[in-house]
This record gives C-alpha cells, sequence and structure tokens, in this order.
C-alpha cells in the first residue's frame, strides 16, 4: 500500500483543479491588485471573483467577506476586532472550554486586558447547553464566540439556535468554522451569524489563506496596520494565487457536496462500525449524529497513543492524536478533559480523519494494521506493567507512574 492520509482535519491535500486555477497567477497575472495598468487590474479582478465565490458558498454578500492568512488570522480579527470595538457597551465575552487553542489564547490575552470570559463547559458527547448559555450572558456580554465543529472529536454545535439566542439578546455570534466549511452547508443569514472565519487548506484549497466574514454594519478594529488593501481592514499586499485558489476550493466543495459528504459519512460510520466490532476495551468520542462527515475519534484503554501513532507512521499512515496540545507532551487534551474523560483513557485517543480522496480499501488496510499495532501494544503494555519494579507501590495498577 502507498502512503494512506487520514489526517485530513489537520489538512487537506491541494486538489488538482485548484492548483491549475492558480497557476496562471503566479508567473503571468503577477501584478500588484492596487496596480491601475491593465495587470493590476486582472490581479483585482481574479480576487473579486474569488470573493464572490466565498460569500455565495456561505450566501453573505461579497462586500462582507475579507482575506486573511488563515483561520487563526480570521479568529484573532474578528474576535479581538469586535472585542475593542463595542468595549463601551460591554467587556463580557462568552466561549466554550473546547474551542481552537486561537481562540481560548485569545480569549485569555483579553482576559489579562480588562475583558471578563465565561467558559462553557460541554456535555459527554462535547456539545454546549443552551439553557446554561442563556445562563451566562449579562448586561455587559457584548460577544459569544463558539466554534461550528470541533477539530479533535467533530462535534457540531446548535449553531442556529446559538445565533438566535445572540440576536435577541442584542450579542455578537462570531464563530470558527474552519472544521464546517466544505462539510456542512452554512448560510450565515438563516443562522444568524455575525461573523465567521474559514481556512482554505481545510478544504483541499491552498495553505496560508483564509477569510474573515462580518456582516455588514458591524464594527471591528483592525488588527494589521500598513497598506489600505480589503478595504482599509487588513493591510499587506494580497496573496493573490491563494485566493484565486481558496475561491476555487469552495465552489468545488458546494458543487461537489452531495456526491462527496455522503461517501465521506459512509466510510466514516464503516470505520466506526469496524472497531467497535473489532477491538475491545474502546470508547468512541463526540456526539454520533451531530458529527464532522469524516471524524473518528476513538480512545483506547491500555494503550498510549504516542506509539499508536508511531506504528501506524510506520507503515505510512497518517493519522494524529487530534491535538497539538499533547502531542510530545503530558498534557492530555482540553477537549477530552472537558468531556469529563479519564486521563488515562484521553492519552489512548486517536483521531482519523476522513476524506474526499479516500477510498474503502485505505480504511480497510487501516483497520487491519490497527488491530494487529492495538494488539501487540496491549500484549507489550500488560508485559511493563508485570516487570515494573514500582508494582509493589501502586498494586501492579500501572499508570505510567516511572
Ligand atoms: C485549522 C484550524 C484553525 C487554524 O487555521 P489555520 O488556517 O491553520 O490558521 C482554527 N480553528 C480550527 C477549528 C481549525 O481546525
Amino acid at each position: 500500500m502507498e502512503r494512506i492520509y487520514l489526517d485530513n482535519a489537520a489538512t487537506t491535500k491541494l486538489d488538482e483543479r485548484v492548483f491549475k486555477e492558480m497557476m496562471p497567477y503566479f508567473m503571468e497575472e503577477y501584478g500588484n491588485p492596487s496596480s491601475v495598468y491593465s495587470l493590476g487590474k486582472n490581479a483585482r479582478q481574479a480576487i473579486e471573483v474569488a470573493r464572490e465565490k466565498v460569500a455565495k458558498a456561505i450566501n453573505a454578500d461579497p462586500s462582507e467577506i475579507y482575506f486573511t492568512s488563515g483561520g487563526t488570522e480570521s479568529n484573532i480579527t474578528a474576535i479581538r476586532g469586535l472585542a475593542y470595538s463595542y468595549r463601551r457597551r460591554g467587556n463580557h465575552i462568552i466561549t466554550t472550554r473546547i474551542e481552537h487553542p486561537v481562540v481560548l489564547e485569545t480569549c485569555r490575552q483579553l482576559e489579562n486586558e480588562g475583558f471578563e470570559v465565561t467558559y462553557l463547559d460541554v456535555d459527554e458527547n462535547g456539545i454546549i447547553n443552551l439553557e446554561k448559555l442563556e445562563d451566562s450572558i449579562t448586561d455587559k456580554t457584548i460577544l459569544i464566540t463558539i466554534m461550528y465543529a470541533n477539530n479533535e472529536m467533530g462535534a457540531i454545535q446548535p449553531i442556529s439556535e446559538i445565533g438566535q439566542i445572540a440576536r435577541e439578546n442584542g450579542i455578537f455570534f462570531h464563530t470558527d468554522s474552519v472544521q464546517a466549511i466544505g462539510n456542512i452547508k452554512i448560510d450565515v443569514k438563516a443562522q444568524k451569524i455575525d461573523s465567521l472565519s474559514i481556512s482554505a487548506h481545510k478544504f483541499y484549497g491552498p495553505k496560508g489563506v483564509g477569510a474573515l466574514y462580518v456582516r455588514k454594519g458591524l464594527k471591528f478594529k483592525k488588527m494589521q496596520v500598513g497598506g489600505n488593501q480589503e478595504r482599509n481592514k487588513r493591510a499587506g499586499t494580497e496573496n493573490v494565487p491563494a485566493i484565486v485558489g481558496m475561491g476555487r476550493a469552495i465552489e468545488l466543495a458546494y458543487e461537489e457536496f452531495d456526491q462527496n459528504i455522503p461517501k465521506i459519512i459512509q466510510l466514516k460510520d464503516y470505520c466506526i462500525k469496524e472497531i467497535q466490532k473489532r477491538i475491545k476495551s474502546i470508547k468512541i468520542n463526540g456526539d454520533a449524529s451531530e458529527r464532522v462527515p469524516g471524524n473518528v475519534n476513538v480512545s483506547f484503554y491500555d494503550i498510549d497513543a504516542e506509539d499508536l501513532i508511531n506504528s501506524l507512521a510506520e507503515k505510512d499512515i497518517c493519522v494524529s492524536n487530534g491535538s497539538v496540545c499533547i502531542s510530545g507532551s503530558l498534557e492530555p487534551s482540553h477537549v477530552l478533559l472537558a468531556m469529563e474523560i479519564p486521563y488515562e483513557l484521553a492519552k489512548g485517543t486517536l483521531r482519523i480523519s476522513i476524506g474526499k480522496y479516500n477510498t474503502k480499501e485505505e480504511i480497510d488496510y487501516t483497520l487491519d494494521v490497527l488491530v494487529e499495532v492495538v494488539d501487540k501494544l496491549r500484549k507489550m503494555e500488560k508485559k511493563e506493567k508485570a516487570t515494573c519494579k514500582y508494582a509493589s507501590k501502586c498494586g501492579g495498577n500501572c499508570s505510567g507512574c516511572h
């Protein structure tokens, strides 16, 4: 078997059709979009076409789309930009404990700068409680920032309901929709979303480019000063090829939605079912139905995910533990902890994220390898426990204290 890539939540392979669309903007149409001659105008035109495509995909107006360097920048710009623009109305922000590090870190930074942040808990399936959200609103609340879909265990939040609650209370609602774009149909108007983040490399577009949607009429302080690009909201010469690529990628994602998504869901359901059937002592994390199409998140008892991922990597199977937080450190994932998954189980967690290029043969091969590797690692673990010289201290219930 050749390389099997099952880490599509980390990034995706560029679609060849997207690459083709980008090519002319490197060598031929290389003008600066701010220049007045035709070379510049062509680049400007290409950016505006891409803007229309991004807007159309989420039912926004092109004037509500700002191009950025990716999901990270879009989230920071939206959260800080809105927080500081509406500071006089209040200083309270509501988010969740399971956000991507960029949102959590931005919120912590704002706390240091005098804002107050409520971090909502999630249930055992990773979903927030809407009543608790309503209860946490105060007369100082200006912003709710809740991710659309989680990058680790794939849970999808009740976005339309959150939008409704926010709108009724006169609070802005931002959502990190990086994992949702291309996987879920989004309508910012119907769902009452005030701002939203997009990153192209999660839907077969290029890395280092993203977009921020901000509803017309809302003010947000710009984070990057300099030239007056992006209607004076984001300084810096536009990354024309990447923007063009993102436009094509988002267009393809929704044009081919009905062809790709059911196939991905089928592979994911099959993968989960087979793991449950063939491997003992496991736990599937995340919500069964409110879940990103390709996400499989599974915890194995008596296994260290690092060993599992490395063993799979030896066979050229690319998977991850779903979180940059636990790789290389003893810190378990903040997402799994928020779901009250015990440390012992959290550290044995694997994320398989299936994408449009994966096949059933690849899943079958991966399952065979997984069954074999889990068995081998568990036998080793057992042996290690039995021979651990500290066994007398912990009564043989070794938790890796040595
Ligand atoms: C990947 C990801 C980001 C970061 O996007 P970049 O474009 O890589 O900066 C933010 N939020 C979520 C949920 C993500 O999955």
